[in-house]
């Protein structure tokens, strides 16, 4: 299968290309419906197929005869420990906390929150789901207790599922407190807090509500995987929107399980036994698909890792593991290896190690300069493919084939779009553009399996915010273009998200938190470009009068809400004072002029701008901002 072909027939007849893919699949009933349109837009993979992703995770690997073979390895430099479990193994670990959350009263299709560190309890926690038919939602442990409640408030769980605490390389950072909190904050209650204690921290439990994890899951029984629909919510993925209210992604099981038997294949090229790193944390999109179900799903052995890229002890961090697994493919952000750069900018770390096991290094969640992909392509001696998806996605967009002869790359391109992505560029009014020429970068419907196709609890707003725009399109948020060979170039977010270390933040909801303060009249939140973290916010702010805080004390005051509410992984650092912001005579906030002018890049004033001597003003404002930023 080369990738022309492949690429041509999902194109000319998806249903056919998909029915074939999903013959690889270990379905309890093979689908005989294979697409179907609803009069909404939206569309419906394998209607009649009935599967369980956990059992396709572990169950049907053991049948395979991989019960022996390592299905995960657990290695945590933040605690010195390093542990391994089997398919057999983690099956039996999975099928009794699945007991136990039967136990506890989890029904098929309820939600169970999971707000974990990166321990192997984590992926045990969502395969058990997946195993009785509940719907995960993990949540990044980086997030708030406000953002927390947010997502219990809209998830509904029955359950919630938490750790006494995780781990930085120099701190333990206590959960329970958290979770406390975000359940005095949420309207809706969980029944039931299954915690597990760390002994970095032990967590006091809440009589009557709160479970010791290891304890009750000591006496659980095992349950065996039940059949569930195709399109049967497997989780829900909260992402960042434009508004403050986060959008709950769902995905469904046999969309997904096609989905990623054919990503892990044919895009990463790996095969049953081979030893997989997603380098990620699983509270995000590359958790679900690349650290538990797509690795696990094709027989891979997972790499589970708590630590970071650098200070867990050094920059050799990710190479000492691949070393000593015998890593064959890795997924990671470019912010990760801008770290480790700037730390062992010659590759004396890397050279220590042996990273013969290693075929090609898969980098996405953020546009990939050109100076960190030659420099990771020329000190670790391996081919270094950029690739673009979205947690909506679930999988990549564009990306190199390298199971299917296509990685031929070209600089700054996140390569060609994968079979069942119809990639196209649209100007404002819709219109198709040319090669080479920059718009809305949107994918013909239908979106291939995997794909969410609604919002949980809010189907309107799935179509409002992704199918309305452009009509018969699915609009990605993203601009940019293609060029004549169909290579597709990201030029970033068209909307009020920016993408800090590889995670997706609203503006619009630091905004929010940003004008609540008492000296604020009204106030900007726009991404700066940052050497490290690809973007970093910064808040312009006009004061209301007679207010005459000192800029250090408001910025103080405003770095402490956004932490408290939104939690660190915002990196909002940065607020300045300016007399007045950039609009337009209608009154809207030209946010594009200021992150031009915060990037000290050339930029236009438009024409509908109010009163050009405002600008004036925000460039000698800003003008220090790189070297102070
Ligand atoms: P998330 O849903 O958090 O994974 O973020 C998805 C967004 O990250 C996309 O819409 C893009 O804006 C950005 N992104 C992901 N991968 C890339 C890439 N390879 N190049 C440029 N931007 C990317």
């Amino acid at each position: 299968m080369t990738y022309q072909h492949s690429y041509a027939r999902s194109i000319a007849d998806p249903a056919a290309f998909w029915a074939e893919q999903a013959d690889h699949l270990a379905w309890y009933r093979k689908p005989l419906q294979t697409l179907a349109e609803n009069a909404d837009g939206t569309h419906q993979w394998f209607a009649d197929g009935r599967l369980n992703s956990c059992y396709l995770a572990l169950d049907h690997q053991i049948e395979q005869g991989r019960g022996e073979q390592t299905a995960l390895i657990y290695d945590s430099p933040v605690t010195g420990s390093q542990q391994q479990f089997s398919y057999n193994q983690l099956c039996d670990e999975v099928a009794r906390l699945a007991g136990l959350l039967r136990e506890l009263g989890v029904k098929k299709g309820d939600g169970v929150i999971i707000y974990m560190p990166m321990v192997p309890q984590a992926a045990m926690a969502m395969l058990a789901c997946a195993r009785i038919g509940a719907v995960h939602s993990v949540v990044f442990g980086g997030f708030a207790a406000n953002e927390l409640a947010l997502r219990i408030d809209d998830a509904r769980p029955t359950l919630l599922l938490t750790a006494s605490c995780g781990l930085e390389f120099d701190r333990v950072i206590e959960y329970k407190p958290l979770v406390d909190r975000a359940l005095q904050l949420a309207k809706h209650q969980p029944r039931q807090v299954l915690v597990l204690q760390r002994p970095q921290a032990r967590a006091a439990l809440v009589e009557g509500r709160d479970l010791d994890w290891l304890e009750a899951v000591a006496t659980a029984s095992p349950v065996a995987p039940v059949e569930l629909a195709a399109a049967d919510p497997l989780y829900i993925m909260y992402t960042s929107g434009t508004t403050g209210k986060p959008k709950g992604i769902v995905r469904e099981n046999g969309g997904n399980a096609v989905a990623l038997s054919f990503a892990m294949r044919h895009i990463y090229g790996m095969q049953a036994g081979d030893v997989w790193w997603g380098i990620s944390d699983v509270g995000w999109v590359v958790g679900h698909s690349l650290i538990v179900y797509g690795p696990l799903m094709n027989g891979c052995t997972t790499v589970f890792y708590e630590g970071k890229p650098i200070r867990t002890p050094d920059a050799g961090a990710y190479w000492r593991v691949v070393e000593q697994y015998r890593v064959n493919g890795l997924f990671c952000a470019p912010t990760a290896m801008r770290a480790i750069r700037k730390e062992d900018p010659d590759g004396e770390l890397l050279r220590r190690y042996d990273l013969s096991s290693l075929r090609q290094l898969f980098l996405a969640g953020e546009k990939l300069d050109s100076s960190t992909h030659q420099w990771l392509e020329t000190t670790s001696g391996k081919t270094v493919h950029d690739h673009w998806w979205q947690t909506e996605t679930g999988w990549p967009v564009t990306a190199p084939c390298v199971g299917l002869d296509g990685s031929a790359a070209r600089p700054g391109s996140s390569n060609r779009a994968v079979p069942g992505y119809h990639v196209r560029v649209l100007d404002d009014d819709g219109h198709l553009l040319g090669a080479n020429q920059q718009g809305s970068i949107v994918i013909a419907l239908p979106l291939p399996p995997g794909c969410s196709q609604t919002l949980w609890g809010d189907h309107q707003r799935y179509l409002d915010a992704y199918l309305k725009t452009y009509p018969g399109y699915y609009h990605t948020g993203d601009g940019g273009y293609l060029d004549e060979d169909g290579f597709v170039y990201i030029m970033g977010r068209t909307d009020d998200v920016i993408n800090v270390s590889g995670h997706r933040l609203s503006t619009g909801e630091m905004e929010d938190l940003v004008a609540r303060h008492p000296a604020v009249a009204e106030c900007a939140v726009i991404g700066v470009h940052d050497e490290i973290k690809g973007q970093v916010p910064l808040a312009l702010v006009v004061l209301k009068d007679g207010q005459d805080i000192a800029q250090a004390q408001l910025q103080s005051e405003l770095v402490a809400s956004v932490r408290e509410q939104i939690g660190a992984l915002a990196c909002f650092n940065q607020v300045r004072v300016v007399k007045r912001l950039p609009k337009t005579r209608s009154g809207k906030i030209l946010r594009a002029v200021l992150r031009k002018i915060a990037d000290q890049q050339p930029y236009t004033p438009p024409s509908t701008l109010d009163d050009p001597a405002v600008l004036v003003e925000i460039e000698a404002v800003l003008a220090s901002l790189a070297r102070v930023g």
